[in-house]
């Protein structure tokens, strides 16, 4: 029996792939390293804002503009408060972006391989995707500011790269510091992409505050800078969906009218209000991933291993002569869930999120063992 009930769909939906996040097992048992989450608890604060939220009840709509978390945000990160604007977690932020700036048929921009949602957000809009490669090193080739990019420096994708010429290009995505490699591009040469490339460029830093430097300071220098940010991964706030956006103030009042109303409810707000208000908390946390990071990048290196620099809370590793999907497949059966991607025409890497010092022993003694069976 055929079923014609999504004919009406427009047809940008029905050819897109959709996105396929990681894993999330419903057992408890499983130790995650796939998807970046932080793995100790958030700030008591955190709590502590969530239950006074709650003892008010929720009757109320909330602050459609988070003036709570911007007021924070604002002295946090010597920005006025107006150059902010909060969603639904930074997926949210990055989909109020996409909407308010590119149109079917315009260009957009991003490195490849990056973080795929950027993909997925631009195929409902039905935009042309120019995924520039990365050089095998992991850098940036300088033709990702140029208007136009020769097809052999773009990856092949779904949305016809025939055609990339055509159109506007409306926007570049940066990912800053970048998964799956957790390198990153310094500053001032952010700047510099920006002051080059013909339009914005949205500075994803999911990662920043594991890197110890970023680029809020460069809106202020430069109008076609927008800082993508979220609290899911250095506050330990996942589960929470609260992500913001810095920019200039013209901008912010466009993107208002693009987002949901109420798209950051009350608990959140508050939460991520208190969250940020704790930077005692991200210090000393953050300071446990990066010790756990350098030991569990030491170690993988000693194995054999080629780790990439990270400034984020993951490392990316390939090996000459290991099997990755073995050592993945294997860490699987023995409950922990890594994350194995296979890039075409670019090549595979295991990306291993920093868990605790506990998660990160099994992790290393799991791939030992492994290694030695391969071997
Ligand atoms: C995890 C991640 C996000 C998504 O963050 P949420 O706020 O949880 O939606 C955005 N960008 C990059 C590069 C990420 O890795």
């Amino acid at each position: 029996m055929s079923d014609h009930s999504h004919h009406f769909i427009r047809p940008e939906i029905l050819a897109a792939g959709g996105y396929s996040p990681g894993e999330q097992p419903l057992s408890t048992e499983i130790i995650k390293l796939n998807t970046n989450e932080h793995p100790y608890r958030a700030s008591e604060k955190v709590f502590e804002a969530v239950i006074g939220v709650l003892e008010q009840g929720l009757s109320r709509y909330p602050d459609p503009s988070a003036s709570e978390f911007c007021h924070e945000a604002s002295k946090l990160y010597g920005v006025p408060s107006d150059w902010i604007l909060c969603g639904n977690g930074s997926d949210d932020i990055l989909s109020i972006i996409m909407r308010a700036f590119v149109g079917p048929g315009n260009r957009i921009r991003l490195p490849y391989p990056c973080y795929f949602l950027y993909k997925t957000l631009a195929e409902l809009q039905g935009a042309l995707l120019e995924m520039v490669r990365y050089e095998k090193d992991w850098s940036l080739p300088s033709v990702f500011t140029d208007d136009v990019v020769p097809p052999h420096r773009l990856h092949a994708s779904a949305t016809a790269c025939a055609l990339a010429s055509e159109g506007r290009l409306k926007l570049a995505f940066l990912p800053n510091p970048t998964s799956p490699s957790g390198l990153m591009i310094a500053p001032e040469q952010v700047l510099e992409l920006a002051q080059r490339l013909p339009c914005p460029l949205v500075v994803d830093e999911a990662y920043a505050d594991f890197a110890g430097t970023n680029c809020i300071g460069l809106v202020e220098r430069c109008e076609k800078i927008i800082i993508s940010r979220t609290l899911s991964k250095s506050y330990a706030l996942a589960g929470l969906r609260f992500g913001f956006l810095i920019a200039r103030p013209e901008i912010i009042r466009q993107l208002g009218k693009v987002k949901n109303v109420y798209d950051c409810d009350s608990i959140s707000i508050a939460a991520a209000s208190a969250a940020i208000r704790d930077q005692d908390w991200l210090k000393i946390y953050t300071g446990k991933i990066l010790a756990t990071r350098n030991r569990l990048t030491a170690e993988m290196r000693r194995m054999g291993f080629h780790v990439t620099e990270s400034h984020a809370n993951f490392i990316w590793n390939t090996h000459p002569e290991i099997s990755l999907p073995s050592i993945y497949t294997y860490l699987r059966k023995n409950g922990i869930l890594l994350r194995y991607f296979d890039y075409p025409g670019w090549g595979d890497g295991l990306r291993i999120s920093v868990g605790t010092d506990e998660q990160i022993d099994r992790c290393l003694q799991l791939i030992e063992e492994e290694c030695d069976r391969l071997r």
